[in-house]
């Protein structure tokens, strides 16, 4: 697994959507979502609120079907949504820390519920506390950690639950600026160490230029992929990068693509208000 494949470079996509919809009663969530991910390959996901972002990584990680139409491959071969559970890790929108169990419990939870034995869950766990900065931390509870520890913690629990793809869903979306600049340096340090491919669903564009190999920006709901924006930018990613004529141009390409479709969902909802 090499972190410069993308589907343009004609490697076969470890994850790939064709016309994928989805509907919750009268909600159209998802409709005629296309969508390829290539080994190795850090994807962004943007798009307005409710336009189905959630919806789609329910699907990847196996917890939603998708509505009969579309198709779902994993590693080249066609498969339903169930089956892919368990095979993607996933970190939710919420972090889902359980309060009442300690750093390394709540970090153990998903490789321990897979039925790694705790003893050796714990010591797993213990050897990657410094790489997440939570050393010396293993016994606090979550009530006693920072926002950012926090969400540190919880992937850490995504991290040591060994799979290809990492479903992120806006992990950075309630920490403060600061705190978000050190986590999205911090990730891509560790995402080039352990050679995972990402698919990370942020609603901050810098973010999204800054981490992705490639920006997917959706459309309002229903949601499918509006524009899909490969980002050319050096690797590592330095913080100044902000400031450079091609992370502008990118931004300005993808403010456009979003403002647009948020004035769609905005009069869509006042329409409906007024009806
Ligand atoms: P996003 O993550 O982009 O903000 P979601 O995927 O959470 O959007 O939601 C997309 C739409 O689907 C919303 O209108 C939401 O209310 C609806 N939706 C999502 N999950 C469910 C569900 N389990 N039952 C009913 N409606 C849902
Ligand atoms: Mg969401």
């Amino acid at each position: 697994m090499v972190n410069d494949l993308s589907p343009a470079h004609g490697s076969p996509a470890l994850l790939e959507l064709r016309g994928i919809h989805k509907t919750f009663g009268g909600v159209t969530a998802l409709q005629g979502l296309d969508a390829s991910i290539a080994p190795g390959e850090f994807v962004t996901v943007v798009g307005p609120s409710g336009c189905g972002k959630s919806t789609l990584f329910n699907i990847v990680a196996g917890l939603e079907e998708p509505d009969a139409g579309g198709t779902l491959r994993f590693e080249g071969r066609e498969c339903r949504a169930a089956e892919l559970l368990g095979r993607v890790s996933f970190m939710p929108q919420r972090d889902l820390l359980l309060p009442w169990r300690t750093v390394i419990d709540n970090a153990i939870l998903a490789i321990e519920v897979e039925g790694t034995p705790r003893k050796q869950a714990r010591e797993q766990a213990l050897r990657m506390l410094p790489e997440f900065g939570l050393a010396g931390f293993e016994n606090q509870y979550p009530h006693q950690l920072s926002g950012g520890m926090r969400q540190r913690v919880a992937l850490m629990r995504t991290f040591l639950f060994k799979r290809d793809l990492m479903l992120l869903d806006e992990p950075f979306g309630a920490l403060d600026a600061l705190t978000r600049t050190m986590m999205q340096r911090w990730l891509l340090d560790v995402w080039q160490k352990h050679r995972r491919t990402i698919l990370f669903i942020t609603h901050d564009v810098d973010e999204a230029i800054f981490l992705g190999d490639r920006v997917l920006v959706m459309t309002a709901r229903p949601g499918k992929v509006k524009l899909e924006q490969p980002v050319t930018l050096p690797r590592p990613r330095r913080p100044d990068l902000v400031t450079e004529p091609e992370f502008i141009r990118i931004k300005r390409v993808l403010l456009d693509a979003i403002e647009e479709e948020s004035m769609k969902s905005f009069t869509a909802t006042a329409v409906a208000a007024a009806a």
